[in-house]
């Protein structure tokens, strides 16, 4: 629909969080290159369409000049062809087109390929490849669950849509009361807002999610506990007990676990257990687990790291096949120790949330940043592109937080290149740099003298 300068944009995408919510209805002031409004949006994603105008300011800079987009890609490929142990980092908020671009580039240079799934879900990732994933689409939680347990997470205030338009408030084909056909659960070492909309509320004391996971699994099993569990875990027996009857009793359960579960005391260990706990219970019925994913598509970098290395995130590329190995090849730990000689970081900002010592590291390399605004890794950097917004500014592939793939639609054009532009005149141009020989690509250390194909 067109009404003077102004365009509606039906079934948009918001990514600003892992819900993807693709019912957006975007109201675009072409004139001013401006989201006027976003129905269906909620509060975060308003902020979001909001933020994402076009700014007055150079598309490139190096050394914290003005460049063209053509010699700031050109300084890029040099410094990329010329390192010894480059890192990629970043990915979780552009497109699976950017992201595959960037797995070629890093496999090219012999480097190191890792996303914020390092800093967030990293410990999930282990554990399911530990123990397994019982798994489901958002769509058949809406459709089927009867039992939704959340775990060390807040979804009242982010993602807040998860509850309206999946898992609580949802009405579907078998839950047409919504939340009337659904018992809620929340587990969490503190009463956030998202305890108001459970039925049941279990406040484990901090750091014992394993033991609480691990004694839930033994009464589904029809263990007996030690009495002692409950003063060690806060919960008490019976309410253990009721738990463990709920989930053999239901229909279908699903089991959404957050970072207060991956990121504190026990981490991969108490995914694992999570993940365990689901699989025993389809013993008894049918029971999956979920994470509830931040960024608006760190689940595509997951999927685009993973089906191009064989691994989620932290892969090594430098004896020229991709190594696995969380705690060598993991950003925060490369920065930290001093490896890395270079860096391209897309789509992050490391330099306003990493250790102190990883970022002083950052100063000491140069930096290459793609990045929509300017960050404090855009400004540290050496080469620092300002790229177009994804799902605003450009169309591209994302993978919703249950690994459901999402096509996005652009509401306006933008003067910048998008993430996946620049990559490919990077991924060009290093190549050429390093079929040349000469000082890039040398044999030296880990490098080798030429690319392989992509
Ligand atoms: S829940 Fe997330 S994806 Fe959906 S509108 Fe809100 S911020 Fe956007």
């Amino acid at each position: 629909m067109t009404e003077q300068n102004t365009i509606t944009v039906e079934n948009a995408t918001c990514t600003f969080c892992g819900c993807v919510c693709d019912d957006m209805i975007l109201t675009v002031d072409l004139d001013e290159k401006r989201i006027t409004k976003a129905k269906n949006a909620c509060i975060l994603g308003r902020a979001w369409f909001a933020e994402h105008t076009i700014e007055d300011a150079p598309a490139a800079l190096i050394g914290g000049k003005d460049a063209s987009v053509d010699e700031a890609v050109e300084e890029a490929a040099r410094i990329l062809a010329k390192a010894r142990f480059p890192i990629t980092y970043g990915l979780s908020d552009t497109t699976c087109e950017a992201q595959r671009v960037a797995v070629a580039i890093t496999d090219m240079i012999h480097g190191t390929i890792d996303t914020t799934t390092s800093v967030c879900h990293g410990p999930s990732g282990l554990a399911f490849q530990g123990v397994g994933e019982s798994t489901m689409s958002l769509g058949e939680v809406k459709n089927r669950a009867d039992l939704v347990i959340y775990w060390g997470g807040n979804p009242a205030e982010s993602p807040p849509r998860h509850f309206g338009r999946y898992a609580v408030t949802a009405k579907g084909l078998f839950t047409p009361g919504g939340k009337k056909d659904r018992t809620i659960v929340l587990v969490d070492v503190r009463k956030t807002p998202s305890a108001a909309a459970a039925n049941i509320f279990l406040q484990p004391k901090p750091g014992k999610d394993f033991e609480l996971l691990w004694a839930l699994r033994a009464l589904v099993k029809g263990r007996r506990l030690n009495p002692a569990v409950a003063e060690s875990t806060g919960v008490s027996l019976e309410a253990m007990q009721d738990l463990a009857e709920r989930m053999k009793n239901c229909r279908y359960g699903v089991l959404f676990f957050g970072m207060g579960l991956t990121m504190t005391r026990g981490r991969h260990f108490n995914s694992g257990a999570l993940l365990a706990l689901t699989t025993d219970l389809n013993e008894y019925t049918h029971f999956v687990a979920k994470p509830v994913r931040g960024h608006g598509n760190v689940t595509g970098a997951d999927n685009v790291v993973s089906w191009q290395t064989g691994y989620p995130f932290g892969v090594n590329f430098s004896r020229g096949f991709p190594r696995f190995n969380p705690g060598e090849f993991t950003t925060v730990d490369t920065l930290s120790r001093g490896d890395a000689d270079a860096a391209l970081i897309i789509a992050s900002d490391p330099a306003s949330n990493f250790p102190k010592r990883a970022i002083e590291h950052l100063h000491r390399i140069p930096v290459i940043a793609l990045d929509t605004k300017t960050s404090a890794t855009a400004k540290l950097a050496r080469v620092a592109f300002r790229t177009a917004t994804y799902g605003i500014n450009t169309g591209g592939t994302v993978y919703r937080m249950d690994d459901v793939p999402i096509s996005l639609r652009k509401a306006f054009d933008s003067p910048f290149p998008s993430d996946e532009e620049i990559l490919k005149a990077i991924h060009k141009r290093v190549r050429e740099l390093l079929l040349a020989g000469g000082s890039y690509g040398v044999a030296t250390g880990n490098k080798v003298a030429a690319p392989r194909t992509e």
